[in-house]
């Protein structure tokens, strides 16, 4: 398991709850936006955590906090995830995955022996653009998998989006909402202009707050909560 860094405590990371973080290293998708790059780019890599040192912290931390987040990156390229997860939730942790949802075989393993409180996924793009935003080569059937997996596995989840001005029209977003169908939670993210993947996304643009409120509202029509990060 690759462990790029730990972030001690966060209280807006998991819902409700106070949380560590753990960024795990290495993506599969290249999305330019990225905020995360020295979790994609293997060239910037920085030396992985020891998983004993994680864990002795985290012991250390029993009853004080409530959960870990594990993010990325993408966790779930990580075979040893489900491992990993067991010994944390040997503590006594809640577990929050974020995903990218290009492995639902993962989630569906994960799923299956119970060690996800929480799944955020990413909603990239509208189906026939996801390969293009992401710029890689992926499945849509996979994320679509991932998406049913995730509302079918009674546990708290969300989806998300992330959204760039130049990147997606309102329209597609629309698109994006359909993918999820009738979820329960769907958040749509501000895009923040700080480091990015690709450094021609720098002076990106978000999309603009009234169309965001627009977006919110037809969404709040058709999902149980759609609100704005
Ligand atoms: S934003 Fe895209 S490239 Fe960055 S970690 Fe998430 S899925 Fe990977």
């Amino acid at each position: 398991m690759r462990i790029g860094a730990m972030q001690k405590f966060s209280m807006i990371d998991y819902p409700g709850k106070l949380a560590a973080i753990l960024f795990t290293q290495g993506c599969n998708f290249r999305c330019p936006y990225c905020h995360n790059p020295e979790l994609v780019d293997s060239a910037l890599f920085a030396k992985p955590l020891e998983e004993l040192d994680v864990l002795a912290f985290l012991n250390k931390r029993v009853g004080q906090l409530d959960g870990v987040v594990i993010t990325g990156g993408e966790p779930t390229l990580h075979e040893d995830l489900p491992l990993l997860i067991k010994k944390i939730r040997s503590l006594g942790f809640l577990i929050k995955l974020d995903t990218n949802g290009s492995n639902p075989a993962m989630l569906r393993r994960l799923f299956a022996e119970n060690l996800i409180d929480y799944c955020a996924m990413d909603i990239k793009a509208p189906a026939a653009k996801y390969q293009k935003i992401t710029r890689s080569k992926v499945s849509i059937v996979a994320i679509k998998e991932s998406i049913e997996l995730i509302k079918e596995a009674n546990i708290e989840y969300e989806f998300r989006s992330t959204l760039v001005d130049e990147m997606l029209s309102a329209e597609e977003v629309l698109e994006m909402g359909s993918l999820i169908g009738k979820a329960k939670r769907y958040f749509l993210q501000r895009f923040v202009s700080t480091k990015t993947l690709d450094a021609s996304f720098r002076k990106a643009q978000p999309i603009s707050d009234d169309t965001l409120k627009s977006l919110k509202a037809h969404f709040n029509t058709l999902l149980t909560e759609c609100s704005l990060r």
